[in-house]
């Protein structure tokens, strides 16, 4: 059953009720129950058999219900997670190119951050800061990150050695308006736009 797909498997449920529906509608006349409102002759209702037969019947209805109510839920879980996976597949990582003069020794680095953007939207508020206090990057001072790679140098870091590289986390708003903060690990999570402002939001606004 497991391995039937979401839509067969509520068809079918839906099959069911359709059928054990139409099961006690037939039922309901052969008691002499009808909408017009006649006396019930209790006698038809049938023996003890009868009766275990119709609550087993009952049972499966209850049954095929909660599966019906379970399968939509698993439904909705799974589609708010694609939505939520649509608008924050954003990654950044930050490289360097060495800097050498004409004898090929090294003077120097220049850092770049790279933020790879690949939702189907630009994003137009966006903050990237650094785990040391080397200043920060946003949407006021770039431009929105279009879909596909954005590349900016970062010269707050520029010459400085690999190994104290601090560490690049991004904050963004996605198309939900909801906040997203994605560390350089890749940790997502939600936040808030108190934590998306910066003085340059101050200035523009
Ligand atoms: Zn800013």
């Amino acid at each position: 059953m497991s391995t039937l797909p979401k839509r067969e498997l509520i068809l079918l449920t839906l099959c069911v009720l359709l059928g054990v529906a139409l099961f006690y509608v037939v039922m309901l006349n052969l008691f002499g129950l009808h909408l017009s409102g006649t006396v019930i002759d209790y006698s038809r209702f049938g023996t003890w058999s009868q009766a275990i037969s119709g609550t087993a019947t009952t049972s499966a209805l209850v049954v095929a219900l909660a599966s019906l109510y379970s399968q939509r839920s698993i439904y909705r879980s799974a589609e708010s997670r694609r939505v939520i996976e649509e608008e924050t597949a954003v990654f950044h990582w930050l490289t360097f190119k060495e800097v050498r003069d004409d004898a090929n020794n090294l003077i120097g680095r220049l850092w770049d951050i790279r933020i790879q953007n690949s939702t189907a939207a630009p994003i137009y508020c966006w903050k990237l800061s650094f785990s040391s206090d080397s200043g920060h990057l946003c949407n006021h001072v770039k431009r929105p990150l279009l879909p596909g790679e954005n590349v900016f140098n970062v010269a707050a870091l520029d010459h400085l050695d690999p190994s104290n590289a601090p560490e690049p986390v991004l904050i963004f708003a996605g198309r939900s308006a909801k906040i997203w903060t994605r560390s350089a690990l890749g940790i997502l999570v939600q936040c808030t736009q108190k934590e998306l402002d910066c003085p340059h939001t101050q200035t523009v606004g």
